[in-house]
């Protein structure tokens, strides 16, 4: 085989390798779109000119840059007053939930099996982190962000915004901007209070930052199980399919339980017919 062949295979290989993943493709802007089928026309065409089985199966698959993460994501969706997520028109599927795991980042043994999984679900979810543990954990947000999964803000401390004067509510809420910043490039876009009570001023602060409020509308319960409790799984699956409905925004939590039920509950969710709504596809307003 010549060099130029390898080089046309090796190509190939890359182009294919970004046309698969189509979860991402579908949620990119139209120009992106256009590269892709661009894409998978010179991929077509340069298929015809080897046969499959010369095809290396050992090439290194890299990003391919305008797939990245900061690619435009279309709006698709929208939060109503009751934090359920809302399709924009009949074409986006109505059976979706929002999978969000709140009070990390904690520990990254459990922030990869939990991303993992979401990966083999081709699934992306909000993690709403707290800033003292963000301050205590840099190297775990950075994982996460890594990842490509969605970082919210969840407050510096974990404590009842509702209770405190606005000044102190607009100093938990925007330092968590600005470490998050610091550390990722990026600041969050999504905001949930602490024990769902951010009251009006939490709203405003939230709103002057350019983030939707949420608190949720499915709660696992996850965060009154014990490590002494049995059979985890099947109270966390009962907990939210008991509440199931379109659009749920399901509340989680970094626990070591909620990490191990993770698989199961993703397979019943799509068993049932639910898919996972790409945070990054909701609209910033609430409506
Ligand atoms: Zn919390």
């Amino acid at each position: 085989m010549t060099k130029q062949t390898m080089s046309i295979l090796v190509l190939c290989s890359l182009l294919l390798s970004a046309c698969g993943n189509s979860n991402v493709e579908s949620l990119k802007s139209n120009d992106n779109k256009d590269q892709v089928q661009q894409s998978q026309v010179q991929v077509e065409a340069g298929k015809a000119k080897e046969k499959e089985k010369e095809i290396p199966k050992e090439i290194p698959i890299s990003p391919i840059p305008e797939l990245g993460q900061d690619s435009v994501i279309k709006f698709k969706y929208h939060m109503n007053s009751n934090y359920d997520i809302i399709p924009n028109d009949a074409e986006s599927p109505k059976k979706v939930v929002l999978l969000t795991f709140d009070d990390g980042p904690k520990d990254a043994d459990m922030i990869n099996r939990m991303i993992d999984t979401l990966d083999k679900h081709q699934a992306k979810a909000i993690f709403f982190v707290n800033g003292y543990k963000v301050k205590e954990n840099p190297d775990l947000l950075k994982l996460i962000h890594n990842r490509e999964q969605i970082i919210g803000n969840h407050s510096w401390d974990h404590i009842i915004l509702k209770k405190i004067p606005e000044a102190e509510v607009k100093q938990q809420i925007e330092d968590v901007q600005e470490i998050v910043k610091n550390i990722t490039g990026e600041t969050p876009v999504f905001f949930r209070p602490p024990h769902g009570a951010g009251g009006d001023v939490g709203k405003k602060v939230a709103k002057d930052n350019g983030m939707l409020y949420m608190t949720w509308s499915n709660g696992s319960l996850d965060w009154e199980m014990k490590s002494s409790d049995s059979d985890h799984t099947a109270t966390i699956i009962k907990n939210i399919t008991d509440q199931l409905h379109s659009g749920s925004n399901i509340l989680m939590h970094e626990l070591p339980w909620t990490v191990d039920s993770l698989e199961t509950l993703l397979t019943q969710l799509e068993t049932r017919g639910y898919s996972f709504v790409d945070p990054r596809s909701i609209e910033l307003k609430m409506r």
